[in-house]
């Protein structure tokens, strides 16, 4: 791996490790572009699970402050993994265009109108449908670069067995990335937190179409920039034939 473009830190209230240890690690494991990307804040507050809207300023801060210490050693991008979420479009503009957020990926968490359905939670048909129609609308901004964990919603539904809804459901999303240019990652943290995705049958599914592929870490501690579940998802590429883009 050459470059990791998925990193949280302390500051999303679920991982650990301050933002210069995260690029220390990635220095150390010979990388040569690092993308930062809190979970986005938003007004709301209303996912606890993420940056506080009044913590956005001090990160801010504390980013810039790494970058100038790290900058000769490690190219760091500025970005937010963000939802899909209509009315926040406006505020992801914001930070991209005043404070230089560049890279925003999509990791849809929540899906349904009032975000009623959490990714986390089991799901059935209705969640997943609106798990990848949220999706889809999100690609369509032309706001985000690459997709983030595209078969997360996977997760928790019918027992982790596959089935005609999981294909329908992700033949929907490959066909937007597809049509969009959206590379797909191949998500380091899922394996770390032995979970289903990055599910296998998913991505030969994905060779149907004509995609390109992303490793990243998904780091919520510096050690695992670049660790053993990297490294696993570099063979589950493999294995699979999948087409790796190294950069953006
Ligand atoms: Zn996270
Ligand atoms: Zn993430």
């Amino acid at each position: 791996m050459r470059a990791n473009y998925h990193t949280h830190s302390k500051w999303c209230h679920h991982g650990t490790g301050e933002i210069e240890d995260f690029l220390e690690s990635a220095v150390n494991a010979g990388l040569e572009e690092i993308a930062i990307t809190e979970h986005v804040p938003h007004k709301d507050n209303l996912d606890y699970n993420r940056m506080w809207w009044e913590d956005f300023i001090p990160f801010d801060q504390s980013l810039e402050k790494a970058i100038q210490k790290y900058r000769q050693k490690i190219k760091i991008i500025k970005g937010f993994e963000c939802e899909y979420y209509p009315e926040e479009i406006e505020t992801y503009k914001m930070f991209q265009k005043e404070y230089g957020y560049e890279l925003l990926m999509l990791g849809q968490h929540r899906a349904g109108k009032n975000r009623e359905f959490d990714i986390f939670a089991p799901k059935g048909q209705k969640e997943l449908q609106a798990y990848a129609d949220a999706v889809c609308e999100g690609l369509s901004t032309g706001l985000f670069r690459f997709l983030a964990h595209p078969d997360v919603a996977l997760l928790d539904y019918n027992e982790n067995k596959w089935d005609p809804v999981c294909e329908k459901t992700m033949r929907q999303i490959y066909q937007c990335c597809e049509k969009y240019s959206i590379p797909v990652e191949i998500n380091a943290n899922g394996i770390r937190g032995q979970r289903r995705y990055p599910d296998k049958n998913a991505f030969i599914l994905s060779k149907e179409y004509d995609l390109q592929y992303l490793i990243n870490s998904d780091a919520h501690f510096p050690e695992a920039v670049y660790d053993e579940a990297v490294q696993e998802a570099e063979r589950f590429a493999k294995e699979l034939d999948l087409p790796l883009l190294e950069k953006l």
